[in-house]
């Protein structure tokens, strides 16, 4: 049992189990003089530090030093197993090539598959730990890991059993997604019939491949014009459906298509991206359970001037998450509190919406919120402790990495020594 005192806050977004919306979001439920009690994996209490004291006088005692200890925090949205980065693609982009273009020099998911398609188990398990250990160092305690550079039944199931690798073998809580709906393979998009037989294939091959072997927990699908047609998605989310999977969908990211409203109809558990979100849309996001996961690092970084309208979601009463969209092309970021000062500065969410759809409302999109997310009785003692006097202050020191220390399922995960926090080091 171990007992966490002397935080300067306790940000404990303790609520209902459950996305929260609209007003709800206003307030993460800010304790001071609390302390918090671990007992085998999970919260045991929360509460008063006299109180917690005499009730836990036996405990082993985790002194948190004035900083802000709060829920780990829940990215709902990552491509991290990859090989290769894709830097050159950055300067293309600023001197005026669009998508078309960077794919036509080879860049874009096209080259991910390619170089992907290249490498063994081994060589992309080392290459994804070191990068889950960056997102753990920035406080993240769960991480979504999606395939989907594959886009062969093979590399598929090659980078399936990565990602349980990850889960078997690090701290980090691990939620692997199946995203062989990534891109239409460039096999397939060079004969007539090959478009839809990858879909067939997807659909009576992978997917029940996939459920079989119990890989994924979810199926996603980059629903987009040029990409899969809303047709195309509906029957293989179907397909996963019927498999027992549940769904994701990367909806309306640079063009309204109505993907929105597919997820929806599907019951997805989250439509992601949404920067191109129109009006039915958001009305049938929030007359709904399907999680709305806004993705700023992606739009920053693309140079984009749009961004998802958060706003507009949560006044309409829609459950919004954040997550970082970590991957090699579009958004390769692993600093997650980065993300809530975007969400704060572009999205003009408050700090309170961010902190609750970084952590109760991101487990929610990974259908969790049951026992992840939040500091209360009963849930996993996923914890991040920061070097803030305040909570405010973790989207304000833009860029920076204040985590002290992650702690998942009662267990340390990362920790920063003293040296390395004053000279700012991961
Ligand atoms: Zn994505």
């Amino acid at each position: 049992m171990l007992l966490f005192t002397n935080a300067s806050q306790v940000v404990t977004c303790a609520g209902p189990a459950r996305a929260r919306r609209a007003s709800e979001l206003g307030d993460c439920a800010i304790l001071t003089n609390a302390a918090v009690a671990i007992d085998g994996g999970a919260i045991a209490g929360v509460g008063p530090r006299d109180e917690l004291e005499q009730r836990y006088a036996g405990a082993e005692r985790v002194d948190c030093g004035g900083r802000v200890l709060m829920p780990g925090l829940v990215d709902s949205h990552t491509h991290a197993i990859f090989g290769k980065p894709r830097y050159e693609e950055q300067e293309l982009r600023a001197a005026g090539a669009d998508y078309m273009e960077i794919a036509r020099r080879g860049g874009g998911i096209h080259a991910s598959v390619r170089d992907l398609r290249s490498r063994d188990e081994e060589e992309l398990y080392g290459l994804a730990s070191g990068r889950l250990a960056r997102l753990a160092a920035y406080g993240t305690t769960t991480v979504e890991v999606k395939s989907g550079y594959g886009l062969t039944l093979d590399d598929e199931l090659k980078m399936l059993r990565v990602a349980r690798r990850l889960s078997e073998s690090q701290q980090v809580r691990i939620v692997p997604t199946f995203l062989g709906a990534h891109e239409i393979p460039l096999e397939a998009r060079a004969t007539p019939a090959g478009r839809a037989d990858y879909v067939t294939s997807l659909v009576s091959a992978m997917i029940p491949r996939v459920a079989a072997d119990g890989l994924a927990q979810f199926v996603d699908v980059f629903c987009e014009p040029g990409v899969f047609t809303v047709e195309e998605s509906r029957s293989i989310l179907s397909a996963a459906r019927q498999a027992g999977l549940h769904l994701k969908l990367h909806a309306d990211e640079l063009r309204p298509s109505g993907g929105a409203q597919l997820a929806v109809e599907l019951g997805a558990t989250s439509a992601d991206h949404l920067a191109a979100i129109s009006h039915d849309g958001i009305r049938a996001l929030a007359a709904s359970e399907t999680v709305a996961t806004l993705l700023p690092g992606t739009m920053l970084f693309l140079g984009k001037d749009r961004q998802a309208p958060a706003r507009a979601l949560i006044e309409a009463g829609a459950a919004v998450a954040l997550a970082t969209d970590f991957n090699p092309g579009t958004s390769p970021t692993t600093n997650f509190p980065l993300i809530l000062t975007l969400a704060v500065s572009q999205l003009r969410m408050s700090v309170s919406e961010a902190i609750l759809a970084a952590t109760v409302n991101g487990a929610a999109a990974l259908g969790i919120a049951d026992r992840v997310g939040q500091i209360a009785p009963g849930f996993s003692a996923d914890l991040a402790l920061f070097d803030c006097d305040d909570v405010r202050e973790l989207p304000y020191w833009y860029g920076d990495n204040r985590c002290r220390a992650t702690w998942v399922r009662g267990l340390a995960c990362h920790v920063r020594t003293e040296a390395q926090a004053r000279a700012g080091n991961a």
